[in-house]
């Protein structure tokens, strides 16, 4: 059993890639395959439109660790093995000036903000099986970005994790599109966010719209590639008004225009 392991093995061809931590890995493979990381099979997703072929999506997480990640791609009887090397993006320092209440929240606020994450949690690990997109994906708005995804930030002096999504240029009352067709899965005000909107695009796929001044959509609403969503703003913690924009893929916060490239180099 072991010698016919390692036959197997010598005849598997090896692929490297050089990915890294924020961005999304996207590989195309046909029909009969299989793609394997730890053991596990990833899903395979359509191909929005070549037939008979599919694609697998990696979130490679921003505080990932790992140097390397190791992907079997199994076609048939051939199969190949995929090295992933990880490189620390070189992202920025960014020092902010808010609201005291909103970097250290009273004790009064913690349950809500408690319940709050609970409840995002909840909803990017459900993972819809069915897609709702069939074309590329829009930008939320064509304005210029103030603040990158994967900045380090650093609010009143103390480091607070880093930037979950790219800000774009709004001044409050500014018109939001849904950058692809989905569902409405949260439409509230949030502690942190404000007035928020989340779009389930399926397939464990999510947009999510930050600070804005008007919510226009409703939870349960189905949403069209380009429909307004409501009007920006500046509620929750900001600096000013602006859209926080983000992508969020198996519970992953992902560069949201790195994701929009690679996903719409499939058209
Ligand atoms: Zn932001």
């Amino acid at each position: 059993m072991s010698r016919v392991f390692l036959i197997f093995l010598f005849l598997t061809n090896i692929f490297a890639y050089e990915v890294t931590n924020g961005k999304t890995f996207l590989l195309e493979v046909s029909e009969n395959s299989q793609v394997l990381k730890d053991n596990k099979e990833l899903s395979l997703l359509k191909h929005p439109i070549k037939k008979d072929s599919y694609f697998v999506l990696l979130p490679i997480a921003y505080k990932t660790k790992l140097k390397e990640i190791k992907l079997l791609h199994v076609e048939g009887n051939k199969s190949e093995k995929i090295v992933l090397h990880v490189k620390q993006g070189k992202y920025k320092k960014e020092t902010m000036k808010v609201n005291p209440k909103k970097v250290k929240p009273p004790k009064s606020a913690e349950n809500r903000i408690w319940k709050e994450y609970l409840e995002s949690k909840k909803v990017y690990a459900t993972v819809t099986k069915e897609r709702y997109w069939k074309k590329p994906f829009l930008m939320p708005l064509n304005s210029k970005i103030t603040s990158n995804y994967g900045n380090a930030r650093i609010y009143n002096g103390s480091l607070k994790g880093f930037h979950s999504g790219t800000d774009f240029r709004a001044p409050t009352g500014t018109t939001l599109k849904t950058v692809n067709d989905g569902v409405v899965v949260v439409a509230s005000e949030r502690y942190y966010s404000g007035n928020a909107v989340i779009v389930d695009h399926g397939e464990g796929i999510y947009s999510s719209y930050s600070h804005l001044s008007k919510i226009n959509v409703k939870e349960g609403e189905f949403v069209k590639r380009g429909e307004a969503l409501g009007l920006s703003g500046a509620t929750g913690r900001v600096t000013g008004p602006h859209l926080h924009f983000s992508i969020i893929i198996e519970s992953k916060k992902i560069d949201p225009l790195d994701f929009i490239k690679k996903i719409n180099s499939l058209f």
